[in-house]
């Protein structure tokens, strides 16, 4: 959309790519619901014109997301950020008002709300490992460390990524059990999985058919109770490998409504019609 077409909307997400995103989908059903109209856009905005766009939302919107890359190179244009999204230093829901920019991040609630859902497991006391340490892995490790979590294990392709997060967030939360390994250390996972009760998929690896396994799925055998959740909001391999060996998994499709509905409600002050923003994103999906 350009910044004229805008201006017919209240609302909209942010990113670069951005033409993928179901999110204008699933949020305008959630305002249709009340009545308010198809007023959430979409915008593909270069990383020189974020400032641009800031200005121009400060004046004409009520509030917008910010997806991948800009989830840390929006916070310097915000008035006030929440302590979590603070402390993962990441930002993906910014809200309006007289002016003022308030930024938050819906990642970890979202998926908070998903493991619930899905398998019946509260963030308190949740012994957790990710698989990937990017920005989603982050927001997420987090929001559960603030939240009570009482083990998290990362994880990483580059183990430095890992290294950074573990540092961080065992600095701030001393009581919390957190340590880390490369993706490909299968030994070390599988310790890791055997003290767990959830792993999270959180590399971007899945997406695409042709993409590698994040890891070798074998460490996955002979661990009971274990629940596999993967942020890629379709089924991939793993989900598959899953399916047929009896492990309890879901995609990450509900993570994107409940982070969606959380945004929704971060904005309006109304209850997200959860339902009708599933359907919404199920009919872009
Ligand atoms: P980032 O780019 O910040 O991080 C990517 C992660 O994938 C890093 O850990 C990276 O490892 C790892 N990775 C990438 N390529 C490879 C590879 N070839 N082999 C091993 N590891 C690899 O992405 P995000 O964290 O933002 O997103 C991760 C995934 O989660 C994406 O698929 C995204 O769509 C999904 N997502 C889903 C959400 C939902 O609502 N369901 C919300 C947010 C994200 P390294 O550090 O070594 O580069």
């Amino acid at each position: 959309m350009t910044f004229d077409e805008l201006k017919n909307c209240k609302y909209a997400v942010i990113g670069n790519p951005i033409a993928h995103s179901k999110s204008p989908q699933m949020q305008n059903a959630g305002f249709e619901f009340y009545g308010m109209g198809s007023i959430y856009g979409k915008k593909f905005v270069e990383k020189e014109e974020l400032a641009e766009f800031v200005e121009f939302a400060r004046k004409n919107l009520n509030g917008f997301n910010i997806t991948v890359p800009y989830k840390q190179d929006i916070i310097p244009f915000l008035d006030e950020i929440s302590r979590s999204a603070q402390m993962s230093n990441s930002v993906n829901t910014v809200r309006i008002e007289n002016g003022r920019l308030s930024g938050t991040s819906t990642d970890g609630v979202g998926l908070a709300t998903a493991l619930q859902v899905h398998f019946n497991k509260d963030v308190e006391g949740l012994k957790v490992v990710f698989a990937g340490a990017g920005g989603a892995a982050q927001a997420a490790a987090w929001y559960f460390a603030c939240n009570g979590a009482e083990s998290i294990f990362i994880a990483n392709r580059s183990l430095s990524k890992a290294e950074q997060l573990a540092s961080a967030l065992k600095k701030a939360f001393p009581d919390l059990e957190c340590d880390i390994c490369e993706l490909a250390d299968g030994e070390k996972l599988s310790s890791f999985l055997q003290r767990s009760e959830v792993l999270i998929q959180a590399t971007s690896l899945g997406l695409k058919a042709e993409d590698n396994a994040p890891f070798d799925f074998d460490v996955l055998a002979n661990i009971s109770g274990l629940c596999v959740y993967d942020l890629i909001y379709k089924e991939t391999e793993l989900l598959n490998y899953c399916r047929e060996h009896g492990i309890k998994h879901a995609n990450g499709s509900d993570m994107l409504l409940y982070q969606g509905a959380a945004s929704f409600e971060f904005w309006t002050g109304k209850k997200a019609p959860v339902e009708a923003m599933r359907q919404g994103l199920e009919n872009a999906l």
